[in-house]
């Protein structure tokens, strides 16, 4: 059986402000942020292949010189174009797997404080599940607007705070479930965030995998700040 690690690599960081050039590969405490996500899935045993989803050759080239700083034993690495979107590039990652792929782990590599622990529990889940996410319940009081660009003078809808949880990467999946779910969602032009959604759209459910040490996605030039101070 062959378990793939997808590492999402291919976003365009253009939350970053221009403060960095490319925000997977800005060193966190001494290691390219990519490079923490790839070692977390090598550490944890738990695949047989990472399959890098990149920007464009240039990131490519640049991923590749910084892997040689890591020992992938026997790891194979294949790799993937990005898209548009993270969808776009989650579905060339699964149409790029072989046939024998019958798990894949995704996840945004701008997740660098990935632990293995945290993998090897979503893929105990998996023996059991089809589908499974990481991830950890909301302490924020979060409430819905009624348009995205709408802050004044506005009706603040709430939401039941003991029923929200915030997901994370990586989420875990058989692979035919996962195929067959982007297939439809590409089919049907559908837009989504995250993968759950993805395998929700064919009906099938999820099991969440609670995650109690932080798994912050880097998006803005303070979360990297953040994420230094946590590694310190
Ligand atoms: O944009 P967002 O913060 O949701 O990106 C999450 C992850 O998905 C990042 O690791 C980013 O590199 C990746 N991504 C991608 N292709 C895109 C957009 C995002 O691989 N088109």
């Amino acid at each position: 059986m062959s378990r793939t690690a997808i590492l999402l690599a291919a976003g365009s960081g253009s939350r970053m402000q221009g403060n960095v050039q490319d925000k997977v590969l800005e060193p966190l405490n001494g290691l390219p942020i990519f490079l923490h996500s790839a070692q977390a899935f090598l550490d944890s045993k738990v695949v047989d292949q990472l399959t890098i989803v990149y920007r464009d050759e240039e990131q490519r080239h640049a991923l590749t010189e910084s892997l040689q700083r890591i020992d992938l034993g026997t790891v194979t690495v294949t790799w993937a174009l990005g898209g548009k979107e993270r969808q776009d590039s989650v579905f060339n990652a699964l149409r790029a797997q072989a046939e024998n792929c019958q798990q894949v782990f995704i996840h945004d590599s701008a997740r660098p404080l990935i632990t293995s622990a945290a993998i090897r529990s979503i893929a105990d889940s998996l023996n059991t599940h089809k589908a499974a996410v990481l991830a950890h319940p909301v302490v924020d009081t979060i409430k819905r607007i009624p348009k995205a660009n709408g802050l004044q003078d506005i009706t603040l809808e709430d939401l039941e705070r003991d029923r929200l949880w915030a997901m994370e990467t990586p989420q875990a999946f058989d692979f035919q479930t996962i195929l067959k779910a982007y297939q439809h969602v590409k089919k049907n032009a559908l837009s989504i965030t995250d993968d759950t959604a993805a395998v929700a759209t064919i009906g099938i459910q999820t099991t969440i995998v609670p995650n109690d040490s932080p798994n912050i996605k880097i998006t803005t030039a303070g979360d990297l700040k953040f994420a230094e101070f946590l590694c310190a």
